[in-house]
């Protein structure tokens, strides 16, 4: 058995509300075997119990450990040498990303998420280039293989996409509209296909065999997008979902293009098309829905359906603000993912927080914008459940998974903060990164006073800058020149889509 004491200034136990987290000064909590035993004041808490080991100080703010609730791969697409642009061709550019080694590529991130308190992870991966089952099990075992070591948290899916894979529009389609040569060569990019939909749900059905013991890792179902996958996926993936009693994580309007195919193809919006596939449930995690209409919102309400907001990503990518106001304020569950990337490029969940916070505040003293316990609240519970890892995680109660970050709170309140200033507002308005400066999954230590206790952050750069310190191959220039040669073509297409919104619901300022 193991037990540590974990104390702080402040322990936040939890969000109560829009106005109220329940916190207690020079608070502490006990825990055993990564189960959270006693919460209480240190004193009382120090007197009835005799741990192994004391974590913390009065100089620490104790949270709940932060959630991503959406991420995709460690080195970021512009550290791959892929600038940011609207999505629909940057998804092409990408076509130039080097590879990099998963399992390195992982544990680069894990590293960089647990340094700024985030515990769990939502981790949606592509294809990766694999054409067949076994070779996509592989490639899974080894991001959770990185994922085991550095200790997180994790939700992981591979992610599906069965059609209009190079635009939205028939691949054969688009291959015609283009010049003959550049045509032969898109379709070889699309040909073969990765694994097929019966070889995805073997993939999902072995990970989720191999895991089954592993109480930090859920096996998640991962239909792309409603544009990238045939209904009969999208059904299939819910069937097993239920048989499998897990979640499904998509992509769901994250720009103004998905939103038309949408409207195109069913004369509806793509979440009303998947309320009419009966897919909807609090077991679906949807990222973006930036291009949500007041419909939707209404459906994601009545069905506890949940929407991972990714702030940065979605200016990054040209793809608009979300209506987090109107999705607060209809009861919507909201989680907050960072996107593999964020503002600064660089992972940083307490930013990712902070700019979530500041973006939705709209003119007019009446406007409403998210308070400090909302967006707490959206990073921990609301991520928890997206990854349905809900009953262990989000608050410190007992009974829960000792899932913490320790927050150092010198940066943050040194030379001088006004002692009145609610300490969470404290939190999301100063924090950074660099303030986190212990974090601890399932009561194990895996960050102590900024060092990595599982693994070695110097091995892992080194490795993994090694390991890219290598001349582009033969097949990643042809990757990269295809990109290239067809982001004209592609940008062409989208730019035919008449692209008119209706009135928005944000408006900053007025052209008149
Ligand atoms: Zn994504």
């Amino acid at each position: 058995m193991s037990s540590s004491i974990v104390r702080g200034k402040y322990l936040v136990t939890k969000v109560i509300d829009s106005e109220k987290s329940q916190i207690i000064p020079d608070g502490a909590l006990y825990q055993e075997d990564g189960e959270i035993i006693a919460v209480g004041s240190y004193s009382n808490i120090k007197a009835a119990h005799n741990p192994d080991q004391e974590i913390g100080s009065d100089s620490h703010l104790i949270i709940p450990g932060l959630v991503n609730a959406h991420h995709h791969i460690g080195l970021t697409p512009f550290q791959l040498g892929i600038p940011d642009m609207a999505l629909e061709p940057w998804i092409t550019a990408r076509y130039g990303m080097r590879n990099v080694d998963p399992y390195l590529d992982t544990l680069y991130c894990a590293i960089q998420m647990i340094e700024s308190g985030i515990t769990t992870v939502m981790h949606n991966h592509g294809a990766g280039g694999t054409t067949n089952a076994a070779d996509q099990v592989e490639l899974g075992k080894q991001v959770l293989k990185g994922y085991e070591e550095s200790g997180m948290r994790t939700a992981f899916s591979f992610m599906f996409r069965d059609q209009n894979n190079l635009v939205y529009q028939e691949d054969s389609d688009f291959i015609t509209s283009l010049p003959s040569e550049l045509g032969a060569r898109a379709k070889k990019q699309v040909t073969p296909r990765p694994p097929s939909s019966a070889e995805y749900f073997d993939v999902f059905t072995e990970l989720h065999q191999s895991f089954s013991n592993n109480n930090r890792i859920n096996i998640f179902l991962a239909p792309g997008n409603v544009q990238w996958c045939s209904d009969e996926f999208f059904q299939a993936a819910k069937e097993y979902a239920t048989r499998y009693k897990t979640g499904m994580h998509i992509h769901l309007q994250e720009s103004v293009y998905q939103k038309i195919y949408g409207l195109r193809t069913w004369n509806k919006t793509p979440l009303a098309h998947l309320e009419d596939l009966g897919v909807l449930g609090p077991e679906l995690s949807c990222a973006h829905g930036v291009w949500l209409n007041d419909s939707d919102i209404e459906i994601l309400s009545r069905t506890g359906t949940i929407i991972c907001h990714n702030a940065s990503s979605n200016l990054r990518l040209k793809s608009g603000v979300a209506p987090l106001n109107r999705l607060v304020e209809m009861g919507v569950t909201v989680g907050i993912g960072i996107d593999e990337a964020g503002i600064n490029d660089d992972n940083d969940m307490l930013q990712e927080m902070r700019l979530v916070q500041k973006i939705h505040r709209l003119p007019g003293v009446m406007a409403p914008s998210p308070t400090s316990h909302q967006i707490l609240q959206m990073s921990t519970v609301n991520g928890a459940k997206a990854t349905l890892f809900n009953s262990q995680v989000g608050t410190l109660e007992p009974g829960k998974r000792a899932d913490i970050a320790l927050i150092n709170l010198r940066g943050i309140t040194e030379p001088y903060l006004h002692p009145a200033n609610n300490i969470i507002d404290s939190l999301v308005y100063r924090g950074r990164a660099s303030d986190v400066d212990t974090v601890i999954v399932d009561g194990e230590v895996l960050m102590e006073n900024k060092a990595m206790t599982k693994v070695n952050k110097n091995d892992v750069w080194t490795a993994l800058k090694e390991h890219m310190n290598t001349p582009l191959t033969e097949r990643e220039r042809a990757r990269a020149q295809l990109g290239r040669d067809l982001l004209p073509y592609v940008n062409n297409f989208y730019a035919q889509w008449n692209i008119q919104a209706d009135r928005p619901f944000y408006s900053y300022n007025d052209m008149k």
